[in-house]
């Protein structure tokens, strides 16, 4: 990390945020992100789907985009969402892609003050890793399959950052329809293909960061006093234990059972539908 002049200050507007969704959740899922963190960067949000919704998008004026992917929970069509990202963030000149899913909450000031510590020229992939290890592959892009490969990857269910430099290096695998390609070789979901290519292909070394986080793990866990200093936050999980971060404040678990709402509040108190903080 390195420090840069305030002229070189990394702006939101140079960050470009794909969130990944399905029809399905447009009500459920999304709705929640548009009135929430979404609203603070309208312009930088780019939301993958896979059905059309010309109410959602009228109303919102969200960027709402059918990739045309199937919309079944299948690595192809995962796949193809993702690809359909990356190509969508190189056309956009910005120089930085982020990868979130629909039951992420992004705090953008986190996520502003973590990527300006790093340049966008510059390989840096930064993540979750989603497990304690390495995975390993067989590897069948650069040999036949019969050796295997160990790399890191970040947790798609976490979100993660991509450099535009590094993302660049990534075409020959990644654009254009190649992502598709890739994974089915290597036979993995989008996250993990997206690791390969990055540590197995290009030797670009995941940077760990414990900032994003999904709902694989404990959320209750995570110290109420430093939740808004993390970049991402989800809900929900596993069973039926209510899986969320503890943070308290104008709206009850019943209110507000994700608890994006109160979250939003805590860092926009202006927000036109946050409840007045009075001492009760
Ligand atoms: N998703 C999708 N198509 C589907 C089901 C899910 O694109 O058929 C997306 C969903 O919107 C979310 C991500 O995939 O952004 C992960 O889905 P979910 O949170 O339901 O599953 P999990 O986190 O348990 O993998
Ligand atoms: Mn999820």
């Amino acid at each position: 990390p390195r420090e840069y002049k305030s002229r070189d200050k990394l702006e939101l507007k140079d960050i470009f945020v794909a969130v990944k969704t399905t029809r399905k959740y447009h009500k459920s899922r999304l709705e929640l992100l548009i009135q929430t963190w979404v609203s603070q960067a309208k312009e930088q949000t780019f939301i993958f789907t896979d059905g059309d919704d010309k109410e959602l998008q009228m109303r919102t004026g969200a960027n709402i985009i059918n990739t045309n992917c199937s919309a079944a929970h299948t690595r192809q069509a995962l796949c193809c969402k993702m690809s359909v990202e990356y190509d969508k963030f190189i056309e956009s000149q910005r120089k930085w892609f982020c990868h979130v899913d629909d039951d992420n909450y992004v705090i953008l000031p986190s996520l502003l003050q973590l990527l300006s510590s790093y340049h966008h020229s510059q390989d840096v992939y930064l993540g979750r890793p989603s497990l304690d290890h390495p995975i390993e592959a067989a590897e069948r892009v650069k040999s036949d399959g019969s050796v295997s490969v160990k790399f890191w990857f970040a947790t798609g269910g976490a979100g993660f950052c991509i450099s535009r430099g590094l993302a660049l290096k990534m075409s020959p695998w990644a654009s254009l329809g190649n992502f598709i390609s890739t994974a089915e070789k290597i036979r993995l979901p989008d996250d993990c293909t997206i690791g390969y290519i990055i540590e197995a292909l290009l030797e670009v070394a995941l940077t760990h960061t414990h900032l994003f986080h999904s709902h694989l793990e404990n959320l209750q866990k995570l110290p109420i006093d430093t939740v808004l200093e993390q970049v991402t936050l989800s809900y929900g999980g596993f069973e039926n234990r209510r899986n969320v971060v503890g943070v308290v404040g104008g709206f009850s678990l019943a209110e507000d059972p994700t608890r994006f709402k109160t979250v939003h509040c805590l860092l926009y108190p202006d927000t036109e539908w946050c409840p007045e903080l009075k001492p009760r």
